[in-house]
């Protein structure tokens, strides 16, 4: 049996992944912070393991874990977050802990995965990116800027790995069906400071940290269209997936720069400032 590690399983997208894998025979290794959150999941034939993708102490030992039982096949990187806020008013610790959780720490566990992959010539490497890191909204700057790194971290990744046998699968999804928004105002409301410039637009703030639930997609529809591209040994290029991931750059590359940004002024609001 083969055996695929994937990060943020409590809820949302990771946790959809961890049950289609296990339902097409494969052992999944379901990660999460709170290993409480992934219990019900264990009567599926699911292994679920304590992993903060940001402790190093956690992710070598799951690795060295997961190693002694025929190592990983498939690592999903799917943990993140969305920081939102004003990009000036963003508070540097919470810029950094978005860096961490979205890109040093997916980065880290590649980099500790794939050196087994490279030796077998052969694994696979599934990266959750964003359809935010290509189109950039206001209110969702650190976001963006962490999921634009990451894209381009994982689209090097799969052109530097393919002389391997190891496929790198960039997913730049839109809008899923998650905890996604309940996580992203949790995050604002840590980053906005009680004399915001942008207090008299604040709706608009909490209106982007909402948008990923504005008509998503299912978490299980993503998870299948995915792990059907694993099955089929098709996962490798990118694949833009959910509400908005095709059309938003459609749009953005339709309508000249000042036009677009005229729009998304209007959108959050931004024409009530003075
Ligand atoms: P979600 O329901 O909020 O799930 C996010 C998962 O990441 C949760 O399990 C959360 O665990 C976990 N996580 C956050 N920080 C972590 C850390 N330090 N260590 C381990 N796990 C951590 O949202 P989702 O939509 O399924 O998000 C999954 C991925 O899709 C993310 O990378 C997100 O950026 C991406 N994405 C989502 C959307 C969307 O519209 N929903 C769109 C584009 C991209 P806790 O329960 O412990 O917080």
């Amino acid at each position: 049996m083969k055996n695929v590690l994937i990060t943020g399983c409590s809820s949302g997208l990771g946790r959809a992944l961890a049950i289609e894998f296990a339902r097409q025979g494969w052992q999944v290794w379901a990660t999460g912070r709170k290993k409480e959150t992934l219990s019900d999941l264990v009567p599926l034939g699911i292994k679920a393991e304590e992993l903060d993708v940001t402790s190093e102490k956690q992710v070598c030992q799951l690795i060295s874990q997961v190693a002694a039982e025929g190592g990983i096949d498939v690592l999903v990187n799917n943990a993140g977050y969305g920081a939102m806020g004003a990009t000036v008013e963003m508070p540097e610790t919470e810029v950094r802990m978005q860096f961490e959780t979205n890109v040093f720490a997916p980065l880290k566990l590649v980099q500790a995965v794939a050196p087994a992959m490279i030796e077998r010539r052969s694994g696979t490497i599934i990266n959750i990116g964003s359809i935010s890191g290509q189109v950039v909204t206001p209110f969702s700057g650190t976001y963006c800027a962490s999921k634009a790194a990451f894209n381009s971290f994982s689209d090097a990744l799969r052109i530097e790995l393919k002389p391997f046998g190891i496929d790198v699968m960039s997913v730049k999804p839109g809008a899923i069906r998650s905890r996604f928004a309940e996580n992203a105002k949790q995050a604002l409301a840590r980053a906005l400071p009680e004399n915001s410039f942008y207090k008299p637009v604040e709706k608009a703030l909490w209106k982007r940290a909402n948008a990923s639930q504005d008509r998503p997609t299912s978490a299980e529809h993503v998870a299948r269209v995915i792990v059907s591209r694993v099955k089929a040994g098709k996962a490798s290029g990118s694949l833009k997936l959910g509400n908005g991931s095709r059309s938003l750059p459609f749009l953005q590359w339709l309508l000249p720069e000042s036009v677009f940004e005229w729009v998304l002024s209007r959108v959050f609001q931004l024409n009530h400032l003075k």
